[in-house]
């Protein structure tokens, strides 16, 4: 029987619809009980091998090994998430956008930050938010600070960005990101809009994910993950994740440095100098509290010590 490869781009009631990559057809499959005895189930995104039946129905036999994955929403191998962030109402919040970039680069996800309600400031707001915009794209993030004038121009931007990726969008409620995703594609809004909207009556209903074609790259039409867990790694790991420490803890005294008690420290010197932002600095030094507090978890968990180091 012949071998089809393709992505799974839906997932509903026990079936998988593929995409099959020659033919571009979508062929609705089931998972064959292998998976289950390994424990794992194919999820939306996965690259999967499959056959067709005669009847035109299809099983997978085989799943390609993941790039990331996450389990709310049930997604794999995902490129980017566009981090939709208040401007205002609700107020910007400098520590839940740090949170959300730790959480994506963790999984290796690359963030693309877009500030919604940006025309809801007034002028000195704008100018003072804007700086701040600033400084995450001068560490290499995509940042999109829209204006009076480039918003349209801003879309085709974003909608650029999405060819030959998997993209998803996330945000807290309220920021705007039904308004956002209306504006890109029509299709999308419909099902996030619905989602939010059984998440604020506290509702556990099962939904379908599902993958949706734009511009020759494929958008989840599911909200991001939450980033309130996010912080099960050893605390070595976070620095990692700050970009703009990276920039100067080479020049750090110890090679280790955790950038904060230790003498010589580059990166506390680039704070003070006002080369990294306060904020970020201080949601670092929140973060590493709050993996001091969850480590007991992420222990039991059986994470690996690293270089016989203590976790204290
Ligand atoms: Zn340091």
């Amino acid at each position: 029987m012949q071998q089809h490869e393709g992505i799974i781009v839906q997932l509903l009631a026990g079936f998988y619809d593929v995409l099959d990559s020659n033919t571009k057809d979508i062929v609705r499959t089931r998972a064959r009980g292998n998976f289950r005895n390994k424990k794992t189930s194919p999820l939306v995104g996965d690259i999967v091998e499959f056959q067709i039946n005669d009847d035109k129905t299809g099983y997978i036999t085989k799943i390609k090994s993941r790039k990331n994955q996450l389990v709310r929403p049930p997604l794999s191998n995902i490129d980017q998430a566009v981090v939709v962030t208040a401007a205002t109402q609700p107020s910007f919040s400098s520590n839940l956008l740090d949170r959300q970039l730790v959480a994506l680069a963790e999984k290796q996800i690359d963030a693309v930050i877009y500030f919604s309600k940006t025309d809801l400031l007034s002028n000195s707001q704008f100018e003072k938010l804007n700086k701040i915009a600033k400084y995450y794209a001068s560490i290499g993030y995509r940042v999109f600070f829209p204006n009076q004038t480039n918003k349209s121009d801003i879309l085709n931007k974003i909608k650029s960005l999405f060819k030959g990726k998997l993209t998803i969008f996330m945000g807290q409620t309220g920021a705007g990101k039904s308004t956002l995703l209306n504006s890109i594609d029509s299709r999308l809004n419909i099902e996030t809009g619905e989602v939010s909207k059984a998440l604020n009556r506290g509702k556990h209903t099962t939904r379908k994910v599902s993958l949706i074609r734009i511009n020759q790259g494929f958008v989840a039409d599911t909200p991001g993950f939450s980033t309130y867990a996010v912080f099960e790694m050893p605390e070595q790991q976070l620095k990692n994740y700050f970009k703009d420490f990276m920039l100067y803890s080479p020049k750090c005294r110890f090679r280790e440095c955790l950038h904060l008690n230790e003498p010589n420290c580059a990166v506390k010197e680039a704070v003070k100098n006002q080369l990294i932002l306060q904020s970020r600095y201080e949601n670092y030094k929140q973060f590493i509290e709050l993996i001091r507090k969850q480590k007991p978890e992420y222990e039991r968990k059986g994470y690996q010590k690293k270089n016989g180091r203590r976790f204290k």
